[in-house]
């Protein structure tokens, strides 16, 4: 049963809800406590400060009686040796009676002020009706310690209360259940008024045990309102945790709901449905990737087999086997290019593509290029026009050097027989430019957005036909990409394109 409690007590600290509400329950109990005993303090000393204000208003009336008395403020004479009121003078033997022949202390002076009789003024009998329950009562000493006078409801066992010397203040103690004020005469008589304060001391209690029922009341509605509101604030959290756990078991269209765009939970919802929306796109892009990639693989591998099952149907003559095997070269050949491709794509996208970091000069590394590519221009009359202005930057040589022969194979391949491609190169802004521009086919606006995507052809059955794989300006913008650089293309059907390309120009 313990373990059970105990379990449930850590569940409750592991959730924000319980957290909160734990935290707020410290939080409340130590206002409420710190408010209660305050409270109560300024109960209880409010409740004494009246009390004692009353006993002190019947010391007063009580020291006026006593000093009322006949014979008060005379010098008390020498007591008898043996009296209980001094000490005998030294020599003197204890019980000694007075010599012969002189007359007595009581003889010239009558008796000692405290063995006259005290008699209550009125006014002051008026404030001791002995009667009451929960009435005052007093006492008065002698100033050797003998109780000269009492009331009948004071407590029986009622003790003198200790004097520092000489002091006349009115002082107040607690004895039990009993709140006394007491006070001495100059002549060192002691004058007490006290009462019950069981009563007092009763609904002193019942006061606080109102205080702690309210405090328990206040810190369980706090708890409760605070686990209600907890609970509805935390609920987009909740939310979040759903969805999120939803799109984990494979179901990427699902989205956050949110109610409040400007708050910090609705923005958070914001970014992460975001993500979750990229993170679609990208799976979706992976899975077309995957499915055009094989698409692409099978279809120069259904022809490779179809050529083969054809030339082996019937007996051939050497020629003819020759000429079967160079198709399925050109055919493996062509694969050869498509898997090199992918696999160059696939590490650009793990980051994995290894970048020389080298000073290229464009122009000579151009003129290289066009060289290798001017024989199959010319076989189609194209004239390869190069206006090249002194461009350097840092860079891959060998992959910048893929990139012009992929642009250049492409201005040349999408060119009209006769047509021009001019290369340019220059620096601007801090960047070296380089510029491939064709008097081809051009590229309508809505393939113009899509064919650095790959696998995308605007021609697609004659490009494939061709053998056009579709990934060349998607490794080209790749390559860019990953220079630091930018790729653009501006185009126009039946006149031509413009490919341009702005590297970080060499410092
Ligand atoms: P492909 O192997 O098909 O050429 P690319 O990625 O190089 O693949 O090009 C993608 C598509 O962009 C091409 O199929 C073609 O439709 C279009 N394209 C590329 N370069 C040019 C160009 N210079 N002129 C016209 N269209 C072009």
């Amino acid at each position: 049963m313990h373990q059970v409690h105990g379990e449930g007590f850590v569940q409750l600290t592991k959730s924000l809800r319980g957290r909160f509400a734990l935290w707020l329950g410290f939080l409340l109990i130590c206002l409420l406590s710190g408010f209660g005993i305050t409270a109560h303090q300024l109960h209880r000393i409010n409740q004494f400060e009246q009390i004692d204000q009353e006993l002190k208003q019947r010391v007063v009336a009580l020291s006026a009686s006593v000093r009322a008395r006949p014979g008060f403020g005379e010098r008390p004479p020498p007591p008898p040796y043996g009296d209980r009121m001094g000490p005998p003078p030294p020599g003197a033997s204890p019980g000694r009676p007075p010599r012969r022949g002189r007359p007595g202390p009581f003889e010239l002076h009558g008796p000692p002020p405290e063995l006259r009789e005290i008699r209550l003024l009125p006014e002051t009998s008026s404030l001791f009706d002995e009667s009451k329950t929960n009435g005052f009562y007093f006492a008065i000493w002698s100033r050797g310690g003998t109780l000269l006078k009492r009331a009948t409801n004071a407590p029986p066992d009622l003790p003198i209360p200790d004097r520092l010397d000489g002091d006349t203040q009115t002082h107040t103690r607690m004895r039990n259940d009993f709140r006394e004020s007491f006070h001495f005469t100059e002549m060192s008589e002691c004058v007490l008024a006290g009462r019950t304060i069981k009563s007092d001391l009763a609904a002193l209690r019942r006061f606080t045990a109102w205080l702690v029922a309210a405090g328990a009341t206040v810190l369980g509605l706090g708890l409760w309102g605070a686990w209600l509101l907890v609970g509805r604030a935390i609920r987009p959290v909740e939310d979040i945790g759903a969805t999120a756990s939803r799109i984990s078991a494979g179901n990427l269209a699902e989205r956050i709901s949110v109610d409040e765009t400007d708050t910090e939970l609705g923005r958070l919802a914001g970014v992460l449905n975001s993500t979750f929306a990229r993170l679609e796109a990208a799976f979706a892009q992976q899975r077309h990737f995957t499915a055009d990639a094989s698409h692409e693989l099978r279809t120069p591998l259904a022809a490779l087999i179809s050529e083969a099952q054809v030339t082996l149907a019937r007996e051939r003559t050497a020629a003819e086997y020759r000429q079967a095997v160079e198709a399925c070269l050109e055919i493996a050949q062509q694969m050869r290019r498509l898997t090199e491709s992918l696999l160059q794509l696939a590490r650009f996208d793990a980051g994995q593509e290894r970048m020389k970091s080298e000073h290229v000069d464009l122009t000579r590394l151009i003129q290289a290029r066009v060289e290798l590519v001017r024989r199959s221009a010319s076989e189609r009359g194209i004239q390869i026009i190069c206006d090249l202005a002194p461009a350097e930057c840092v860079g891959d040589e060998e992959r910048i050097g893929q990139l012009v022969t992929n642009l250049l194979t492409n201005a040349i391949h999408y060119n009209r027989d006769g047509g021009e491609v001019r290369v340019t190169t220059g620096t601007e802004d801090g960047l070296a430019r380089l510029t491939v521009s064709d008097t081809g086919v051009g590229i309508g606006s809505e393939d113009l957005r899509h064919i650095f995507e790959r696998f995308y052809r605007a021609d697609k059955s004659r490009a494939r036909a061709e053998g056009r794989s579709g990934l060349g300006l998607a490794i080209c913008k790749a390559i860019v990409e990953s220079h630091g650089g930018k790729i653009d293309v501006s185009s126009e059907p039946g006149v031509g394109s413009s490919f341009i390309v702005r590297l970080p120009a060499a410092a």
